[in-house]
Parts: C-alpha cells; sequence; structure tokens
C-alpha cells in the first residue's frame, strides 16, 4: 500500500549550459521593471552574475544589487539586504550564488512580499506571504536550496534557525552548469557530500512525509552524484560532469524537501554554527559515524542504496555488513577528494564536545527525522568516534 503524502516543489526549472544569461527571458513575465539580486562578493569579483545583469538592463529592467552575503548569514544581514530592497522599490527577487544567498533571497521576497516580521515566520508552516516574485540561480552543486522551502539562519552567536514555508519555493530555477566550472576542489567536494547526505537522509528519514516520489529522486540523484563527483573534483573544467552534480544535487533538494533531512544535519549544525566549519564539510565529518550509528536499525534501508554509489558493495549480500561498509567507503571517498576527515582538524578538542552534543540537541526539527532515536549521549559518542 501507498501511503499518503504531498510533495511540493519548485514551480518551473530551467537546465541549460549558459541559462543564466538568459535569466532576463526566462523569467520576462514576473520580474517586473525593478529586480533585486542577492549575491556575495565572491561571485562578484569572478563577475559570474555580469552576463545576467547586462541582459536584465539591455530588456529595459532597473537592477539593484545587493552583494555583501556571506556564509552563515546572520540575522542583521537579512535586516539589511531587505532595507536595501525596500528602497530600491524591488518587484522581483534574484538570489545569485551559493545555499547562503539563495536563502537569504528567499527571506527578502517573503518579507517584503508579505510585511511581515521574521520572528514570527520562525519555524515549519508560519510564514503567512504572499512573497515577491523569486527567482534562484546556485553557483555550487550541493545545497539544492533553489527547490527547497528552507532558510537558515544564524541568529545571536550561534544559534540556526530556519524558517520552512512553501512560500519560500521559487517561481523559477535557472540551472547553470557553466557557473560551477570555476568551483575550488574542496568546495565541489564538501558541496557534493552535502548533497549525497541530502539524498541519503531524504531516502532513509522517518518523516511521515517520507514518499515514493522523494525516494526516486534520490535514487537518481545517487546515481549522478556518486558517478561524477570525483571527475568534478578533479577536472573541474569538465561540463558533463559539472552538470551532473548541479542536477543531482537539485534532485536530491527536491528529495529532502518533501523528506526532510535528520541527524547527520543536527549535528552538522554545531560544527557550522561555532566553528565556521562550511555547511558540506560539516556534514562530511560526521556522515560515517551517524550512519553506523543508524545501522542498527537502518540497515535494511542504506542497504537499498549503497550500491548505487559503490557498484561493488552489490557483492555483499549481508545487509548489516553492507550498509556499514557504505559508512566506510563514503569516508574513505572525503579523504580521497582532499576533505579533513576528523572533527580535530577544524580545530575542535574534546573539551568542545558536550556543547555541541547539547546544541545538537536543539535541532529538534530534524532529529525527530532520524531512523533511530538519538540523546545527547549518543550525540557525545558520535562526536568522540569523529574527533
Ligand atoms: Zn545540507
Amino acid at each position: 500500500m501507498i501511503g499518503a503524502f504531498t510533495f511540493n516543489t519548485s514551480q518551473r526549472i530551467v537546465f541549460e549550459n549558459g541559462a543564466a544569461a538568459n535569466l532576463a527571458s526566462h523569467a520576462a513575465s514576473f520580474l517586473g521593471p525593478r529586480p533585486f539580486l542577492v549575491t556575495d562578493p565572491g561571485i562578484v569579483s569572478l563577475g559570474l552574475q555580469a552576463s545576467c545583469e547586462v541582459a536584465l538592463a539591455d530588456a529595459g529592467h532597473e537592477l539593484a544589487r545587493f552583494s555583501d552575503v556571506v556564509a552563515d548569514p546572520p540575522r542583521s544581514l537579512v535586516d539589511a539586504a531587505v532595507d536595501a530592497a525596500r528602497a530600491h522599490g524591488a518587484t522581483s527577487v534574484i538570489g545569485f550564488g551559493g545555499g547562503s544567498s539563495l536563502d537569504v533571497a528567499k527571506l527578502v521576497a517573503l518579507l517584503l512580499g508579505s510585511n511581515e516580521d521574521l520572528d514570527d515566520a520562525w519555524g515549519i508552516g508560519n510564514a503567512k506571504g504572499p512573497r515577491l516574485p523569486l527567482i534562484l540561480v546556485p553557483t555550487t552543486a550541493g545545497t539544492g536550496s533553489e527547490v527547497t522551502p528552507i532558510s537558515i539562519i544564524t541568529v545571536g552567536e550561534e544559534e540556526k534557525r530556519g524558517v520552512v514555508s512553501p512560500f519560500l519555493l521559487p517561481d523559477l530555477a535557472i540551472l547553470d552548469p557553466l557557473l560551477t566550472l570555476g568551483l575550488p576542489g574542496p568546495v565541489t567536494a564538501a558541496t557534493g557530500i552535502d548533497a549525497m547526505v541530502h539524498a541519503i537522509e531524504g531516502y532513509a528519514s522517518k518523516s511521515a512525509n517520507n514518499n515514493p516520489v522523494s525516494r526516486t529522486l534520490a535514487v537518481e540523484a545517487l546515481k549522478l552524484l556518486g558517478a561524477n563527483i570525483e571527475k568534478a573534483v578533479f577536472t573541474p573544467a569538465d561540463k558533463d560532469a559539472r552538470g551532473a552534480m548541479l542536477l543531482g544535487s537539485m534532485l536530491a533538494g527536491m528529495a529532502f524537501a518533501n523528506s526532510p533531512v535528520a541527524a547527520v544535519h543536527a549535528l552538522a549544525y554545531p560544527i557550522g554554527g561555532t566553528f565556521h566549519v562550511p555547511h558540506g564539510l560539516s556534514n562530511a565529518l560526521v556522515l560515517p559515524h551517524v550512519l553506523k550509528f543508524n545501522n542498527t536499525v537502518a540497515s535494511e534501508t542504506y542497504t537499498e542504496i549503497a550500491p548505487i554509489v559503490f557498484p561493488a558493495l552489490a557483492e555483499v549480500s549481508d545487509a548489516r555488513a553492507r550498509s556499514d561498509l557504505f559508512a566506510e567507503h563514503l569516508a574513505d571517498l572525503a579523504a580521497k577528494l582532499g576533505l579533513q576527515t576528523r572533527l580535530r582538524d577544524v580545530g575542535i578538542s574534546e573539551a568542545d564536545l558536550p556543547k555541541m552534543a547539547s546544541d545538537a540537541m536543539k535541532q529538534t526539527r530534524l532529529l525527530i527525522n532520524n531512523p533511530r532515536e538519538l540523546g545527547e549521549m549518543d550525540a557525545f559518542d558520535i562526536y568522540k568516534a569523529a574527533l
């Protein structure tokens, strides 16, 4: 029997080499006269947004650009972007960049369109909407933010808070593999592993809305990501590998947007929040250890997807053995891609672990989706194994 479920995703997706330069025509019907582009200084210094901006100007749009987005965007940055967009009289919002730029753009479109207070919108389903027209253009292959109804913002010193609402899904997602050709190896590796985690956690999620559409997308995502992540890291100009990674990360994003992620992400947030480790690397550091913890109850699930990423694991018939090897192979893959593999490699020591374990417990929205119940002592033990 197929259980009841709901599935939401972005209204329209364009996948094409060079698509960003054609944004003005793809979005002509809803940009309005005064679009507002949200990005970060790295994108501007590389000039990745230039062709898109020229085309918008040529089409008669009066564009304003906000390019102050930083990793782990703080709340004050969202406020500054909203003020700038309001001053411009924005008629639409374009998020152009990594996950942080897209997350900020989503909230600018929401808060400007609805005039609601961000403090009333935190959490799941609390945003009231409507939002301004929204176009998202990812330049990394990892977060899948262009197809997720989620925006993660840092509040205070280190707390990660999320707004989760269908209003945050864009009218249009533009996937242009050419934008990702210049991504450095470590970023390609970490964001690629993050996308794999989205597919793995979405596939095995204990969420009541874990559904066959998400699982189908997760399988296809893992096929693309598993077959192309090494190529994308070691032959960075390979357009086909870049396209496969971008598509894989989008499919994984669609999967977990509807069958949400779990303990790997919950345990990754304190690493990112306190030690400013990039999101993808934070996930990679705890991934094998969380999978091993989960294997006592979830190996029947992991055994289905393990050979998709590592075809040689099809030879291992025992589900538990195959799932344990899956965790180990993922750890080996991260090392092979040149990522740091231990918490101590990113400046974390044993004395930090109790607070991290306690902080991880705040991620209840994620922990409830984990296949195995995970308490504070379990989190501590997992961090210790990852140290
Ligand atoms: Zn993630």
